[in-house]
């Protein structure tokens, strides 16, 4: 008999009938005597709604459209209310003991950066007491409560974090993310037919994963999971007794091979500043206002001066912080002091990664000449210990991801 945690994303409860489906795997845990919280999403597109909508009312009188972040949170944390009510009702139906907890019932404290919040504590509670006297808790995902009281998100994805948060609250043996892949495969299983699950991941392989595009997995959840040593598992809701993949610890894996998968994002844009002053304190005067303007900037290259006066520099952004970043930059042009500056949205970012690729020399140069025989011309290139990320042409990305694939040699026989 355990405490377990138990989450299920959004194509798991799309409707009623795989509502119906996931209260059927809560019942079976119960009926193995384990104790059980469960964290549920928004129905599939649900959440894309939600956000639709609040654009569309900040658009209201020709507004700029930008809605109120707190008022976001209120609108787009609705989804999982609605889910969290339904398994707890379908439950009860079925004659499992249940009831739905929202984030600030349990509560999910964050910061109070709305739109991204991170989570800072679950404290021991009411809920846990109802889990410890053998009621199911079914805790809405992806949402929480900020120091203001007020309601706040964890940020799309963000019902996998609150899964780990819960199980870490709780002391949970196990965390299972049920989702509707089973479990995390060597590159996204949708774009790659070959592609192979993996039985294991190092958690620090899964973190670069995640935060290089991997969607299975908020890149926080794997954090907490590593933090407060939350066993987790991924797993399919509609074959959980096959598959699934462990997060473990790097000294648990037996063959590391040089790269153990590949992660693309398409939430990218390039920004170029073109005859910059090559002097010191450019980068300052250029990355500041970004930083003032909260634009996180990922990628960074500055070209070598051929007169020693004047140089390029690119990065890259988000997409949906380019109009941002552009206006932050041209409030700050004469400092600066650029002779023009161009941009492109039309580029992602296609990585590598793997804990075996500090052993093995050249695994970088294997990427290139993949890429070149293709003809794929590489914009930038950022590298750590454990990971290769180039910046390509948007229309190459699935090309490039598949050509990658088989020269690491993870194609499925
Ligand atoms: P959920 O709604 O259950 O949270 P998500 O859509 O957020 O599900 O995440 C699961 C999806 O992640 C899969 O359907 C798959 O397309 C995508 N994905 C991307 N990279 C990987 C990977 N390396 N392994 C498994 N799935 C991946
Ligand atoms: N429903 C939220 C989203 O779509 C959270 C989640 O699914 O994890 O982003
Ligand atoms: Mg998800």
């Amino acid at each position: 008999m355990a405490t377990i945690a138990m989450k299920f994303g959004g194509t798991s409860v799309a409707d009623i009938e795989r509502i119906r489906h996931v209260a059927g795997l809560v019942k079976r845990e119960v009926e193995r005597g384990n104790k059980v919280a469960v964290v549920v999403s928004a129905m599939a597109g649900e959440t894309n709604k939600l956000v639709a909508w609040t654009n569309d009312a900040a658009k209201a009188d020709g507004a700029k459209g930008i809605p109120n972040q707190r008022e976001y949170d209120v609108v787009v944390a609705a989804g999982e209310q609605i889910t969290s009510g339904l398994l707890a009702i379908t439950l009860n139906a079925m004659g499992i003991k249940a009831r739905s907890w929202l984030g600030w019932q349990v509560p999910i404290q964050t910061s109070s950066v709305h739109g991204s919040a991170r989570i800072e504590a679950v404290p021991a509670s009411e809920m846990q007491r109802a889990v410890e006297s053998g009621e199911v808790a079914v805790v809405a995902g992806f949402q929480g409560v900020a120091g203001s009281q007020r309601i706040s998100t964890l940020g799309r994805g963000g019902s996998d974090t609150s899964a780990v948060a819960v199980a870490a609250g709780i002391k949970a043996a196990r965390c299972d993310i049920y989702t509707d892949v089973d479990g995390v495969y060597t590159t996204d299983p949708r774009i790659v037919p070959k592609a192979r699950r993996l039985e294991k991941i190092a958690f620090e392989e899964m973190l670069e994963m995640a935060s290089l595009g991997a969607k299975v997995l908020q890149t926080r959840s794997v954090e907490i999971a590593m933090l407060h040593r939350v066993p987790t598992r991924v797993l399919s809701t509609f074959t959980p007794d096959q598959g699934g993949t462990l997060l473990c610890d790097e000294e648990d894996i037996v063959e590391k091979k040089p790269v153990t998968g590949i992660a693309y994002s398409r939430d990218e844009a390039k920004i170029t500043l073109h005859k910059i002053p090559d002097r010191p304190g450019i980068a300052s005067a250029i990355f500041g206002p970004l930083a003032d303007g909260g634009v996180n900037v990922d990628m960074i290259v500055q070209n070598v001066s051929e007169d020693g006066k004047k140089t390029d520099l690119t990065f890259t952004v988000t997409r949906g912080e380019l109009t941002r970043a552009l206006a932050a930059i041209e409030a700050h042009a004469k400092e600066i002091g650029y002779r023009d500056i161009t941009h492109d949205a039309n580029v992602a970012k296609v990585s590598i990664i793997g804990i075996g690729m500090r052993a093995h020399p050249g695994v970088a140069q294997t990427m290139f000449h993949t890429l070149s025989d293709k003809g794929i011309n590489i914009q930038v290139i950022s590298t750590s210990e454990i990971k290769v990320s180039v910046l390509i042409a948007e229309e190459y990305v699935e090309l490039a991801v598949r050509a990658l694939h088989s020269a690491y040699e993870l194609d499925a026989a």
